[in-house]
């Protein structure tokens, strides 16, 4: 993708989002941090609906240490892997209180030396709650950098790494918002919703779906040619003008003002 078009990717969808927000509920970095950790293989909603139960009764470590690891359990257990996680949590509660005095350090190598906690988890944690521009690939954000041609790669860790570098650096800090929540709500898995997509033309996504009754894409086989040739040449269409418009300067206003030479001779007076 060209860095114009990517500039007009990030623009349309910060125009429609300014202030992105994570969907997972929390009310400060500790409780950021333990729901990152409880939402790997999990959903936000299904972390949310326990954390809104957890939270009231314990939302510090040392709380989280009072209440017992089976008791801990029994909050999570409607989250994946919760056993794991909650003997992970248990440890992290430890080594949190231990050694950064019960506080979420704002360091990757200190939060990475965590249980539980991974490079995706320490990237979330650092650009949620410290303001770091970092972008942890998941699968949305994966699927989104791949078929719009923003930073098509073939692992997670080598798309977050493209991700950063060609990112303008003006929307480096919410570009893992925008692109997560663009892929969860838009650019779904099965079905992506082109028809209603800020991003289309700028999209290198052969099989777009482009009524809002469209088929969902064939898993396998060919995609379907005519509706992609017209989309793509749409879209070559509408970026072009969009790009010609961002780089052009502002417009003269429509009528003109009266002490122009077209007013003057349209026997208008000219202004004081
Ligand atoms: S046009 Fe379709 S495939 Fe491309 S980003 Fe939008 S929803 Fe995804």
């Amino acid at each position: 993708m060209k860095p114009e078009h990517r500039v007009e990717l990030y623009r349309r969808l910060a125009a429609v989002n300014p202030n992105p927000r994570s969907d997972l509920e929390y009310s400060n970095h500790f409780e950021l941090l333990i729901a990152v950790v409880l939402s790997a293989q999990a959903t936000d909603v299904s972390v949310n609906k326990a954390t809104a139960r957890l939270y009231p009764v314990a939302n510090t470590p040392q709380a989280i240490l009072a209440l017992g690891e089976a008791r801990l359990r029994d909050y999570i257990k409607t989250i994946g892997l919760y056993q794991t996680k909650a003997k992970n949590v248990i440890k992290l509660c430890e080594r949190l209180i231990a050694q950064h005095g019960g506080e979420v350090p704002n360091d990757r190598a200190a939060l990475e030396a965590l249980p539980g906690v991974g490079s995706k988890t320490a990237s979330v944690v650092l650009n949620v709650a410290f303001g770091v521009p970092t972008i942890a690939v998941d699968t949305h954000i994966f699927r989104v950098a791949n078929r719009t041609g923003l930073a098509p790669e073939k692992t997670a860790d080598k798309v977050a790494a493209k991700l950063e570098k060609v990112t303008p650096k003006d929307y480096l800090l919410n570009a893992h918002h925008w692109l997560i929540l663009h892929g969860r709500y838009v650019c779904k898995a099965r079905s992506p919703e082109c028809w209603r997509c800020q991003i289309v033309e700028l999209c290198r996504y052969k099989p777009k779906s482009l009524a809002a009754d469209a088929e969902p894409e064939p898993l396998k086989g060919k995609p379907v040619a005519k509706a992609s040739r017209t989309a793509a040449k749409s879209a070559r269409k509408a970026v072009k003008k969009a790009v010609r418009k961002a780089a052009k300067p502002a417009t003269k206003p429509r009528s003109p003002r009266a002490d122009t030479p077209v007013a003057i001779k349209r026997g208008r007076k000219p202004s004081a």
